[in-house]
């Protein structure tokens, strides 16, 4: 993932920045009100010269200086309205090394310097692992980001295992149960080294606020928008196995490094962790209408913002040369089971959740 990962670089016509303002952008709208009320709601006020907030997984394109832009002016007002001079904000930008920093860098230049008002840096690396220095961070932002693995679970891409997910590429209805235990095994471990690396590097009293991918209910397996779609990216794979064009063993050692957390699963692995208080909860659900599209369209659009997130992961296993057919294939998938993705779309759920930096005496 560390080395691989990252959304399609740029600001062209297959990039993450021009791929990203429908699904993932519906996300930060819906969560923007959470976001604001989890400012809000904060009492502590930090008497410090510089406020240093970071943006883990922030990618490059609007959506990021979107973020940026409601983080600094909802601290801004609420310093100034309780009469304490505001600080100068610092955004940290975090994201997997091959992201385009600089794309995001240019992006953040061309902004009107009045809509400029903090100091920026980009930090490279994984949010599983230590980022900043100890005790540095007042406030982390999230967004999109935290339902990605550090790795797939090594034992459902081996064939001896009980959890050996053949033909697929993710948790199904249809394939081993164990699937699911093995990734929630892994999340529990991500999610704990995520949780311990931000225990040490917040403040007392920091927040994070992070909004991702969720399951609405406790069966693993049951489809949600997410899993339902990503079956159909791996019948488009398995199609041109038939053809000849993909060889067989490569779709079995292919799955993605994903995991959808449900909303008791969370508070349990915050809740054992014990550095962070959970001080606001919201369970967004439904995602972007595409009502004004015709059903080819949907699929193509489907496919292409779908593309521009995972085009390194699938051009690393399969090669460059299937990709377009893979998503070619994808979005006439997709249009064939438009009922159903319609369906799951208008009931994905995402978690919105803010944690408070407990004192650690
Ligand atoms: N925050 C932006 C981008 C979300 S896309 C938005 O809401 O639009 C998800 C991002 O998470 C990608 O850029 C991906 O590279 C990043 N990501 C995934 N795993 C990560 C990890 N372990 N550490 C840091 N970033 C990660």
């Amino acid at each position: 993932m560390e080395k691989v990962f990252s959304m399609n670089a740029g600001d062209g016509d297959s990039s993450y920045a021009q791929n990203s303002s429908f699904l993932q952008k519906n996300v930060l709208l819906k969560a923007k009100p959470s976001l604001e009320e989890s400012i809000r709601s904060w009492e502590t006020t930090f008497e410090c010269d510089t406020l240093c907030i970071a943006d883990l997984g922030c990618s490059s394109g609007p959506n990021t200086l979107f973020v940026t832009q409601i983080i600094t002016s909802e601290i801004g007002e609420k310093y100034a309205h309780k009469g304490i001079r505001v600080p100068e904000f610092q955004i940290l930008y975090n994201d997997l090394p091959s992201t385009d920093f600089n794309a995001l860098f240019k992006l953040l230049l061309a902004a009107p310097p009045a809509e400029r008002s903090y100091l920026v840096a980009g930090v490279p690396g994984s949010f599983h692992n230590r980022l900043f220095p100890s005790r540095s961070l007042h406030f982390i932002h999230s967004s999109n980001s935290l339902h990605w693995l550090s790795r797939v679970p090594p034992e459902i891409e081996d064939k001896n295992s009980k959890c050996w997910n053949k033909g697929r590429i993710f948790i199904s209805e249809k394939g081993p149960p164990e699937v699911g235990d093995a990734y929630f095994a892994q999340y529990q471990k991500d999610f704990n080294m995520f949780l311990r690396a931000r225990a040490k590097e917040v403040v007392e009293g920091g927040r994070m606020f992070l909004v991702f991918g969720s399951r609405p209910s406790a069966d693993k397996r049951q489809y949600t928008w997410a899993s339902f779609s990503w079956e159909d990216l791996g019948f488009a794979i398995k199609d041109l196995v038939s053809q000849g064009i993909i060889e067989e063993e490569r779709l079995d050692s292919f799955n993605l490094p994903a995991y959808q957390v449900s909303e008791d699963e969370l508070r349990s692995e915050v809740h054992k962790e014990g550095s962070f208080t959970i001080v606001g909860l919201e369970i967004i659900i439904g995602s972007s209408s595409m009502d004004k599209y015709d059903d080819n369209e949907k699929g193509k659009l489907f496919s292409k913002q779908m593309r521009a997130v995972l085009e390194s992961l699938i051009s690393y296993h399969f090669g460059e040369k299937v990709v377009d057919a893979i998503f070619n294939r994808y979005a006439e998938i997709f249009t064939a089971n438009i009922i159903q993705n319609e369906e799951y779309m208008k009931q994905a759920t995402r978690i919105a959740v803010t944690l408070e930096r407990n004192d650690s005496t």
